[in-house]
C-alpha cells in the first residue's frame, strides 16, 4: 500500500546526475557513508536502551554488507534505530538544498566536502546505484515498517513493508558502470580501507578456510572491523607490543617504530590518537604510509594536511576527531581555531614527549638520534613553538659520534673556541671523508669538530646561528686551522715585499689549471708541524654557493667558479727551504728585475703628481706611457725568471699537488704527473 508518493525537496532540478557527475572519482565513499549512517542507528539504540527509553533486548548488534550478485544489490543493514515513514520522510526526503549548484561547482573534486555539507551522506548511494530501497523498522512501540524506494529521478514512493525485526535495510540496485562494487573481494578492501575501525562489529561474506587447495567459505560470519582499536584504549591498558602490533597492523612490512605517542584530550576539543616515529629509509614510505585521520573511528582521509604541523607530516598513525571539519577546503581548515589549536596541541604534545624521553632515556634517545634528528630538525626550522621547546634536546654529534645539548656542547668548547670577539665557534663538517686532514689539523690542536651531514643541516646551521647567542659555524675546511677561531696573539708571516713578490710568483706559476676555480696565493706564519700548503675555501661564499644549488633564481652565484685561497704556511721547514733557495739562487736575478718595476713605477708617479690640475700634457704622457711599458716588460722579466726557477723545483709543485690532493682537486694529467714525480722523488 502506497503511503506517500512525492518529490525530493531539492531546488535542482535532479540532484541525481549531479551527484554521479561531480563525485566520480570518489564513488567508493557511499560504502563509508552507508555503514556509518548503519553504525550511529545501532549506537544511538545502544544509548537508548542504556538511558532506558529503549526496553526492548538489544541482542546483537551488527551491521551486515551483503552482496547479490545475481540480483545485483548491495544492502547495508543494522538493528539500530530504524525509521519511520515520519522519520524518512524528515530525514531523507527533504534536504535543504540552497546554493547547491553552487556549492557543488566549486567543491566537485572534493566528494567529503559535498556530501558533509548537504548531510548528504545517505544520497551518496546514488553514485554507485540506479535505484534504492529503504526498509526500515523504527524501534519506537507501534512503529509500522516502510519501504521507500527511488529509481534515481527525484521521485521516490513509500508504502508499508513487511519487517519484523527491528532496524533497517539499504538495498542498492548497482547501475552498469560500477558493477565492481558488485563483488565480495572489492568490497571487503573498502571494508578495510573505511571500516577496520569502526565501534560497531561489521559483518561481509564468511571467513574464508583452506580446503582442498583452495579458499572456501566457512559458515562463520567474517567480521571486517577491531571495535576497540588501541588508540581508543587507555594507554596505562597498553602494552609496547599492543603499540607495535598495532603499527604492523597499519603499516605492514615497516621496520619497528622508534616512538610512539599516545594522544588524549577531552578539552577544549575531542581528540584521540597514536603518533609513531617511523624509521624513514627512503621518501617513497614518507609518502606512502601517512598519518590517517578518522572520525568517531571512521576513516576519512589520509591527507591531514592543515590538520597537523607540516614538519609531522614525517609521522605515521592516526589521529580520531569529531572535531576536525573535514567537509570544507583545505584553505579554510588551515584558517579554523579549532584546526589551529589541535594542530598547536599536538606540537606540545610531541615536544614534551621527546623530551620525556631524551630525560628519561638519553642513551635510547642518542642512539635513535640519526633517524630522529631530520624530524627534529624540520620541526624547529618551519615551527616556532617547536623550535623553542626543542632546544632542551636537540642534540649535536661531534666526529667521534658523541653527543651534546646544546648547553652541553656550548660549555665544552667555550674555554678553547672563542675567538677574539668572544664568538664561540662552532667547527663542522660535512663530510667526515673528504675533510679528513682538516678535522685532523683541528682536533689535534684540541678543538672538537661536529658531524653536520644531514640532508637539512645547512639550514639547520642557520636557524642555530640566530637561535644562539655569540655564536659561528664555520666548516673546518673554510680556513687553516689557525684562522678558524682567529685569537689576539696571531702571529703574522715574517716576509719582505720583495720576498713576498717573488714567492707569489713561484708558486702561482706552478699551479695546474683546475677546472672552475681560481686560486688567490697567501701566506701566513702557522704552525711549523702544519702542512706546507693549505687549501681553503671561504665559508661565506661556499654558503652562497650551496644555497645557489638548491634554489631556483640565484644562479648567478652558481655559475661563478670556486675561489680558493691557497695558504703557504711561512713556519714549515718545507717552506724554509723553499723560500731559503730561491732567495739565494733566484732572488739575486730578481733584484734588479724588481728594483727597476719600482723605480719606473715611482718616476711615473712623480709625473702624474706633478701635472696641473691632473691633467698631463702631450709630452708627460708619451713618458708615462714608457714607463708604463716598461714596468710590464719588466714584470714579464720577473714572471719569466720566477718560472723558469720554479720549473726546477720539484718541491714546489710537489708541495701545491699536495694540497690539491687532499681537496680532491688534483685529477687526470695533473694526478698521473704528481705521482710519476713523487716515484722520481723516492
Ligand atoms: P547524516 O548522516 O549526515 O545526517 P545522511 O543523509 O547520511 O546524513 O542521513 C540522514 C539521516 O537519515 C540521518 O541523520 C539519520 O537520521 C537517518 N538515517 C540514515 N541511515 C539510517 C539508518 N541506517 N538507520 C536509521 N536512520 C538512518
Amino acid at each position: 500500500m502506497t503511503i506517500q508518493k512525492g518529490s525530493i525537496g531539492v531546488t535542482t532540478d535532479n540532484i541525481f546526475p549531479v551527484i554521479k557527475k561531480f563525485l566520480y572519482s570518489d564513488h567508493e565513499i557511499f560504502l563509508r557513508e552507508l555503514v556509518s549512517n548503519a553504525v550511529d542507528a545501532t549506537q544511538k539504540l545502544k544509548t537508548l536502551s542504556s538511558f532506558g527509553e529503549f526496553k526492548g533486548e538489544l541482542g546483537e548488534m551488527n551491521v551486515k554488507v551483503t552482496v547479490n550478485k545475481e540480483a545485483g544489490t548491495l544492502t547495508v543493514s543494522d538493528r539500530g534505530i530504524g525509521m519511520t515513514s515520519e522519520d524518512i520522510d524528515k530525514y531523507i526526503n527533504q534536504i535543504a538544498f540552497s546554493g547547491a549548484e553552487e556549492f557543488l561547482e566549486k567543491y566537485k573534486d572534493n566528494a567529503n566536502a559535498i556530501i558533509g555539507h548537504f548531510g548528504l551522506g545517505f544520497y551518496s548511494a546514488f553514485m554507485v546505484a540506479k535505484k534504492v530501497e529503504i526498509i526500515s523498522l523504527s524501534y519506537k512501540e507501534g512503529a509500522e515498517a516502510v519501504k521507500w524506494s527511488c529509481d534515481g529521478s527525484p521521485e521516490f514512493t513509500m508504502e508499508k513493508a513487511d519487517k519484523a525485526d527491528r532496524g533497517t535495510y539499504i538495498v542498492l540496485y548497482i547501475d552498469d558502470e560500477n558493477k565492481k562494487f558488485l563483488e565480495q573481494n572489492e568490497i571487503d578492501l573498502l571494508l578495510k580501507k573505511y571500516c577496520r575501525f569502526l565501534p560497531v562489529p561489521v559483518i561481509s561474506g564468511f571467513e574464508k578456510e583452506w580446503k582442498d587447495g583452495k579458499y572456501v567459505d566457512t559458515d562463520r560470519p567474517n567480521v571486517v572491523n577491531i571495535t576497540e582499536p588501541t588508540w581508543s584504549k587507555k594507554p596505562s591498558e597498553l602494552t609496547d607490543e599492543d603499540y607495535r602490533n598495532f603499527y604492523h597492523d597499519l603499516y605492514p612490512g615497516q621496520e619497528d617504530p622508534l616512538f610512539w605517542i599516545h594522544l588524549n584530550v577531552d578539552y577544549p576539543f575531542n581528540l584521540t590518537g597514536i603518533l609513531f616515529f617511523p624509521k624513514i629509509k627512503n621518501n617513497f614510505e614518507i609518502t606512502k604510509n601517512r598519518i590517517q585521520l578518522y572520525c568517531n573511528q571512521v576513516y576519512v582521509t589520509d591527507s591531514v594536511e592543515g590538520v597537523v604541523p607540516e614538519f609531522m607530516m614525517l609521522l605515521q598513525g592516526v589521529i580520531d576527531s569529531p572535531d576536525i571539519p573535514l567537509n570544507v577546503s583545505r584553505s579554510y581548515l588551515q584558517a579554523d581555531t579549532a584546526v589551529k589549536k589541535i594542530s598547536g596541541y599536538i606540537t606540545k604534545k610531541v615536544a614534551s614527549r621527546l623530551e620525556e624521553i631524551f630525560k628519561n632515556d638519553r642513551a635510547d634517545f642518542e642512539k635513535k638520534w640519526d633517524d630522529i634528528k631530520i624530524f627534529i630538525e624540520y620541526g624547529m626550522l618551519t615551527d616556532q613553538k617547536f623550535c623553542d621547546a626543542a632546544m632542551k634536546f636537540v642534540l649535536l654529534k661531534d666526529t667521534e659520534g658523541k653527543h651534546y645539548t646544546l648547553e652541553e656542547y656550548r660549555t665544552l668548547i667555550e674555554g678553547t673556541q672563542t675567538d677574539k670577539d668572544g664568538n664561540v665557534v662552532y667547527i663542522y663538517t660535512n663530510d667526515p671523508v673528504a675533510q679528513y686532514t682538516y678535522i685532523k689539523a683541528a682536533t689535534d690542536k684540541g678543538y672538537n669538530v661536529l658531524l653536520m651531514d644531514g640532508q637539512l643541516d645547512s639550514h639547520f646551521i642557520g636557524l642555530l646561528e640566530s637561535k644562539l647567542e655569540k655564536a659561528r659555524f664555520v666548516r673546518v675546511d673554510a680556513d687553516v686551522v689557525d684562522n678558524l677561531i682567529p685569537k689576539a696573539d696571531k702571529k703574522e708571516a715574517d716576509l719582505t715585499a720583495q720576498q713576498r713578490d717573488m714567492l707569489t710568483e713561484i708558486f702561482r706559476s706552478q699551479l695546474p689549471k683546475v677546472d672552475k676555480a681560481n686560486f688567490l696565493v697567501t701566506f701566513e706564519a702557522l704552525s711549523s708541524s702544519a702542512n706546507p700548503i693549505l687549501i681553503t675555501q671561504d665559508e661565506y661564499m661556499r654558503r652562497m654557493k650551496d644555497m645557489a644549488a638548491m634554489q631556483p633564481g640565484m644562479s648567478f652565484y652558481g655559475e661563478l667558479p670556486d675561489s680558493y685561497n691557497l695558504i703557504v704556511n711561512t713556519e714549515s721547514p718545507v717552506t724554509r727551504r723553499i723560500m731559503e733557495a730561491a732567495d739565494a739562487d733566484l732572488m739575486p736575478k730578481l733584484k734588479p728585475v724588481m728594483d727597476n718595476i719600482a723605480k719606473f713605477n715611482s718616476e711615473a708617479e712623480e709625473i702624474r703628481k706633478s701635472a696641473k690640475d691632473g691633467k698631463l700634457d702631450d709630452n708627460q704622457q708619451s713618458q708615462v706611457k714608457k714607463l708604463d711599458d716598461d714596468v710590464a716588460s719588466q714584470r714579464n722579466e720577473e714572471n719569466r725568471l720566477s718560472k723558469e726557477y720554479a720549473s726546477s723545483q720539484p718541491l714546489v709543485r710537489q708541495a701545491i699537488d699536495l694540497a690539491l690532493l687532499a681537496n680532491g682537486l688534483l685529477r687526470g694529467h695533473d694526478l698521473d704527473e704528481f705521482i710519476r714525480r713523487s716515484v722520481a722523488l723516492l
